[in-house]
């Protein structure tokens, strides 16, 4: 087997051969000051590490990085949500945080970091980590009483940091307050008083590849800014200026997300028939 030493350093020799620079935390902290990271701010990460890298000291210096990068009475928040089964109970303290990536998993696995008690959950850690991670009802998992609803109410900044809007999870926040006429009925199994209970609700869900629109919305209006983070194109968006937005563009077409009726998005196509059900 090899050693896991000469593994990193392979993959480090290789990343050198693409010309990927390393990056350490001093490094990265300066560049997220440059992209307009405020010290004190809530800030929510969507993140790929693969994106960035290589750092010294991989995922956790990223995390060190932000959290620096933010200060001591600023407040880190991601996303900890999972895709295990829904016939599976969610526990916050156990769960795996799976398809967000590696820098998201490591999070909330962090001593102090607090996370929400739904499979859509998010993490957080800094002085508003309480009050954001506090209960999340699984129905409208992302809506006003939700983490990224209450990052919005403190006036919070989304940081994409090699992902781009598909990742962002805030979009569905918009979606709700733009009163779109989609919503897949979903189930959950969480646990209330230690016992698995199952949860029905309904889900502001499709398959989000036309989210990337919001980055040419934004980019219209001069609302985000980009810049590089690691070796990764990364952006900023204040969670108020992107909620705006994206309800602005919903209200003359509250459609605009979704893939076409049967042009082969299953995802959407479910998100279709349920604007049947609904009307
Ligand atoms: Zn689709």
């Amino acid at each position: 087997m090899l050693l896991e030493r000469e593994r990193r350093q392979r993959i480090i020799t290789m990343e050198a051969q693409r010309g990927w620079r390393t990056m350490n935390r001093t490094r990265l902290v300066s560049q997220l000051h440059q992209l307009g990271v405020r010290p004190g701010s809530v800030l929510i990460v969507h993140s790929s590490y693969r994106a960035i890298r290589p750092v010294e000291g991989g995922p956790s210096e990223v995390i060190e990085a932000l959290l620096e990068a933010v200060g001591h009475d600023g407040t880190l928040v991601m996303p900890s949500m999972t895709d295990w089964s829904d016939d599976e109970v969610f526990d916050p303290n156990v769960t795996p945080c799976l398809g967000m990536g590696i820098i998201a998993d490591t999070f909330w696995r962090r001593p102090g970091v607090l996370r929400s008690d739904s499979p859509h959950s998010f993490a957080a850690y800094g002085p508003h980590a309480e009050e954001i991670t506090a209960p999340h009802p699984p129905d409208i998992p992302h809506g006003p009483d939700s983490p990224v609803g209450r990052v919005y109410d403190l006036d919070g900044d989304i940081l994409l940091l090699g992902v781009d809007h598909r990742a962002n999870t805030t979009i569905h926040l918009a979606e709700f307050l733009a009163g779109v006429p989609y919503r897949v009925p979903k189930h959950c199994t969480v646990l209330q008083n230690g016992v698995p209970v199952r949860v029905d609700y309904g889900e502001i869900d499709h398959c989000c590849q036309n989210f990337t629109l919001v980055g040419e919305w934004l980019e219209k209006h001069g609302l985000e800014r980009r810049g590089q983070v690691g070796n990764a194109l990364c952006r900023l968006v204040s969670s108020r200026a992107l909620v705006e937005t994206v309800v602005r563009e919903l209200k003359s077409d509250p459609f605009r997300f979704l893939c076409r009726p049967g042009t082969g998005c299953a995802t959407c196509d479910e998100a279709w028939r349920s604007v049947e059900v609904v009307s």
